[in-house]
């Protein structure tokens, strides 16, 4: 298993309830990828441990198998519906409301449900970055090291890096960047709103109230930065910091500046669009591909979807 997202870990979720030996392997210091949650330090504010969420915003649970997921960890206060509603602004001001499917958060961080799904998974193998993935005769291999299957969960443009074109799906969506920005202020000053979608804007696309989200009324948000901009300034994020800042401050009407500004750099946040397959297996290969860009939207409920059908494919 390459890849210890939600995708990666509902695949090997699968795999290793039907028995399967499964290694899994990921670049980052835990599993989650891009549900990401950290600690604030060393913010100079009484929110230094508190935990913020600067990948995914939310996620959604139309998929049946999903459903019951999220019953799951709603059920043992791992998961929390937060809202259907958010605001939404154009040049000018907020224009109203738009009410959708329920979003859930999670209390410790959405991390933390990643964590719970890969509990009862062996030991991830974390800070182990993939370089070479090979096919030919002899089997298939990863870093050298021979597997039966690999299962390949994370971003195109991520697997393009080590793995060799003819073992690519074809028709992969383009992705685009994200730069979240993360602001901690001394105390909520703005109206009650959960999330704002920001229409039409040069710098951003969202902002949400990292507070209400996550259940304690902190006064964090965290606004993404359109894309456009955010691909000019993958070199510098914080470069975005100050107009990000300004907008917020503009869109929700706040007099105060945050006390803490912290910009995470998303190179490859998102897919534009998602292929209607679940999943890809090879023809002629045993290596398979999962993740958001599979499973019809790129969210964290097709990512866990993908995953699931590709351990299924897999053992088939
Ligand atoms: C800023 C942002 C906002 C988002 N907002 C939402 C939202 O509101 N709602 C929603 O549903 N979805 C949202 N998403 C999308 C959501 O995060 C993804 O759909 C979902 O998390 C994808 O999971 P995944 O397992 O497919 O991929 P990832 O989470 O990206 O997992 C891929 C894993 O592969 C690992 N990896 C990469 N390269 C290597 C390598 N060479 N070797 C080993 N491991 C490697 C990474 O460390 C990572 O853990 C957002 C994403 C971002 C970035």
């Amino acid at each position: 298993m390459l890849g210890a997202g939600i995708a990666g870990v509902a695949c090997a979720r699968v795999l290793v309830d039907a028995g399967c030996d499964v290694a899994i392997l990921d670049r980052g210091r835990a599993p989650g990828g891009r549900m990401a949650s950290r600690r604030l330090r060393d913010t100079g504010t009484r929110f230094d441990g508190r935990i913020v969420d600067y990948g995914a915003s939310y996620f959604t649970a139309g998929d049946e198998g999903f459903t019951a997921v999220v019953k799951d960890w709603t059920d043992r206060g791992l998961a929390r519906p937060w809202t259907d509603t958010f605001h939404v602004y154009e040049p000018g001001g907020i224009i109203g409301v738009r009410t959708g499917p329920i979003r859930y958060a999670a209390p410790e961080g959405l991390r933390s449900l990643v964590d719970d799904l890969a509990s009862h998974l062996p030991a991830i193998q974390q800070e182990r970055t993939v370089t070479a993935l090979a096919h030919d005769g002899a089997g298939i291999t990863v870093d050298g090291e021979k597997f039966d299957r690999v299962a390949v969960c994370m971003p195109m443009p991520q697997a393009e890096r080590f793995i060799p074109g003819d073992l690519h799906p074809e028709d992969t969506p383009p992705w685009e960047p994200v730069i979240a920005v993360t602001m901690v202020f001394t105390e909520r000053t703005w109206s009650e709103i959960d999330g704002v979608f920001v229409n039409d804007d040069p710098v951003l696309t969202w902002i949400a109230d990292d507070g209400r989200r996550r259940g304690d009324d902190a006064p964090v948000l965290v606004a993404h930065v359109n894309p456009v901009l955010a691909a000019a300034h993958l070199d510098d994020p914080s470069g975005v910091s100050p107009f990000a800042v300004a907008t917020v401050r503009q869109v929700l009407g706040i007099d105060a500046l945050p006390d803490w500004v912290w910009a995470h750099r998303w190179s490859i946040a998102r897919p534009i669009e998602a292929r209607p397959e679940a999943c890809w297996v090879h023809p002629n290969a045993p290596v398979g591909y999962a993740g958001d860009a599979w499973a019809g939207r790129p969210r964290v409920e097709a990512a866990w979807a993908s995953g699931t059908a590709l351990g299924h494919a897999l053992i088939r």
